[in-house]
């Protein structure tokens, strides 16, 4: 579904200052596949995500959504409908006063019949478990339902992949879990490519494939139980590992019985109580 080669993205400002925000990088996701990336701030993963849907095109190298080119200007509209964006702020992402024409917006920008609108705002709203909200004012709304409301905003344009960039930062914990709930549902029940940037281990942890960034480049990669194992690099790239897979790398020195891949609390008691 994406295809990254050999992406470059380098910011000149107004001295002529050059950042290379993403170094010469190689991906490719299938189609269905939920991939998260991690890295330090300023590690390039926001500029690396809006190259998914052409807000920001290469400076080197080239990216392919389904075979279509970012570069080139005149798919850019089906690019964007097969790639939807969501942001760290919802506040920013809601613009109606009322929850289901907030959710109405996309489809009606992209000229579909009314009638149709109708039935794509509700499935929607119940796919992230917000219809009975559908008259209810945004602003009312907690964090992680608002993001949610955000999130069926750009399910209503019927995307094939959804690119989060920090989607749960601003959220308290609760609201954290319902989003993620509501991503993994997306991922294994609509079948929706998922590209989530995220700073949370526990997040990362459901992943079916976890990538590392720092300075612009891939410095990790694999399935979380493999990327978690790597405690020192991580440590050195100033992440955190899930704390309980550091105790169970601690555990195993001991009890060697103990496999240092637990990536939850689940996997720990049935090792710990066989
Ligand atoms: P992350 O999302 O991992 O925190 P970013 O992609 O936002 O990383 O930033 C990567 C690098 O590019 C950083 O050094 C940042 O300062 C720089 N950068 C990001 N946006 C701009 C911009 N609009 N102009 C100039 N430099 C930028
Ligand atoms: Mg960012």
């Amino acid at each position: 579904m994406i295809e990254i080669r050999n992406l470059t993205h380098k910011y000149i400002s107004v001295n002529d200052h050059t950042t290379t925000a993403v170094d010469n990088m190689d991906i490719s996701i299938k189609s269905g596949e939920f991939v998260v990336i991690l890295g330090h701030n300023g590690s390039g993963k926001s500029t690396l995500s809006k190259h998914l849907n052409a807000l920001l095109l290469p400076s080197e190298g080239q990216v392919l959504i389904n075979s279509l080119n970012t570069s080139d200007e005149s798919k850019l509209w089906d690019i964007r409908q097969q790639v939807g964006m969501v942001f760290q702020n919802p506040d920013n992402q809601i613009i109606a006063t009322i929850v289901e024409e907030d959710v109405a917006f996309g489809p009606e920008n992209l000229g579909i019949e009314p009638i149709k609108i109708r039935q794509r705002v509700d499935e929607a709203l119940k796919m992230v478990d917000m219809y009975e909200f559908r008259d209810k004012a945004p602003h009312l709304l907690s964090g992680g339902q608002k993001q949610r409301i955000a999130i069926a905003g750009i399910i209503a344009m019927r995307p094939k992949c959804l690119v989060l960039d920090e989607p749960t930062a601003m959220l308290d914990p609760s609201g954290r879990k319902e989003v993620m709930e509501t991503i993994v549902k997306l991922n294994k029940e609509e079948g929706l490519t998922i590209v989530h940037i995220t700073h949370y281990m526990e997040e990362a942890v459901l992943a079916d494939r976890v990538i590392v960034m720092e300075a612009g480049k891939v410095v990790l990669e694999g399935k979380p139980k493999d990327v978690f194992l790597e405690i020192e690099t991580l440590k050195d790239l100033r992440l955190d590992v899930p704390p309980i897979t550091e105790l169970a790398v601690l555990l195993n020195k001991e009890l060697p019985n103990i496999s240092r891949d637990i990536l939850t609390i689940d996997e720990m008691v049935n090792a710990l109580c066989p």
